[in-house]
């Protein structure tokens, strides 16, 4: 088949995720990372080819996040290693601090990174990262990043006071939150953090949402979702040398079919969803393989699109690789 109409014409801004395994298990994690997924980091070769991808499409500097970057750190600092070999420069590096073990071990693990182009860390600062992660590792990190010269990007600075009010040397789940800053408040965490309304988030937000039924999202959604999955910015591209078209985590489109664009033959259910959007995948699917709504509602089109996308997985669907990575169908 020739051209389809999700050409990625340039890259604008975007990271390379290094791995999905996670130390933790976010209820807000746009991927469906956690300690489940398979111990896989990017290769040194991947790194390369997903860099020179990048340069060829027009950008020049990305972010490396995960799952967790660090829990590798011998590993990041070759693909650190890489991105300087391959002319792109380093953004940040993400981390949720979950490998803090004492100040000592973490200024050097830092500083053996700097050389290589780590020169600023995006904190994770979070209530949905405090279910996993004490508060008192990620404090640790941020005073390590200061010691060894990394700058720190707190995000989001703004929970600091909430996480600090508690006991940094524990956890703490979303529900001790509730009971401390009053009912409502996972909810209006959306008023103060920017959340995807994907992966896990869906399944932790539905409830706390107005939801709409099947028939009103087929309703307001009648054109295709070309928009969004040609969105490069905030684009990835992963070790397994897939591209994530736009926020639409799992799907997956092979690195090399970039440049001439998926095509209807390889990427059918992108397709569909470039030119029918969430009505075209949901008759699909309806159509194909007895897909039938299991929510009493949805937040959003995008709520209803990975659920099919999870029953067709579960169906065994195999006309294609574009539904993946595999375990980001395993386990919400
Ligand atoms: S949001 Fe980040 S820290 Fe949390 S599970 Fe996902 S990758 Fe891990
Ligand atoms: S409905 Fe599906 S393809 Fe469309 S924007 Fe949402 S996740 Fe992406």
């Amino acid at each position: 088949m020739g051209l389809s109409g999700l050409n990625i014409g340039r890259l604008a801004s975007g990271g390379i995720i290094t791995n999905y395994f996670c130390a933790s298990a976010c209820r807000h994690c746009l991927y469906n990372c956690g300690p489940h997924w398979e111990k896989s980091y990017i290769s040194v070769e991947v790194a390369e080819n997903n860099f020179r991808a990048v340069r060829a499409l027009g950008c020049s500097a990305v972010h490396i996040g995960g799952g967790e970057p660090l829990l590798r750190p011998e590993k990041l600092g070759a693909v650190l290693d890489a991105a300087r070999r391959s002319g792109i420069s380093i953004d940040y590096v993400e981390t949720n601090s979950s490998w803090f073990k004492d100040p000592e071990s973490a200024e050097a693990l830092l500083s053996g990174l700097r050389p290589k182009g780590l020169h600023k860390l995006l904190v994770s600062i979070s209530p949905f990262h405090n279910e996993h992660i004490p508060f008192a590792r990620t404090q640790g990190v941020m005073d390590a990043a200061r010691r060894a010269g990394v700058r720190i990007f707190p995000w989001v600075a703004e929970f600091i006071p909430d996480l600090s009010a508690l006991d940094g040397s524990r956890p703490h789940a979303l529900s001790e939150f509730e009971a401390r800053y009053g009912k409502g408040y996972v909810r209006r965490i959306l008023d103060r953090y920017w959340i995807h309304m994907g992966g896990r988030a869906l399944d932790t937000f539905r409830p706390l949402l107005r939801t709409k039924t099947l028939e009103h999202i087929l309703g307001e959604n009648t054109t295709g979702c070309r928009r969004e999955l040609t969105d490069t910015s905030h684009f990835h591209l992963d070790l397994f040398g897939n591209y994530i078209p736009g926020l639409c985590s799992g799907l997956a489109v092979d690195r090399d079919d970039l440049e001439n664009g998926p095509s209807s033959d390889k990427y059918p259910i992108l397709n569909i969803l470039g030119a029918k959007g969430i009505s075209g995948l949901f008759d699909f699917a309806a159509r194909e393989y007895g897909f039938r709504p299991q929510q009493a509602g949805y937040i959003n089109k995008c709520d209803l699109c990975t659920e099919i996308r999870f029953f067709l997985v579960k169906e065994g669907y195999d006309r294609s690789k574009e539904l993946g990575p595999e375990e980001f169908y395993l386990r919400r």
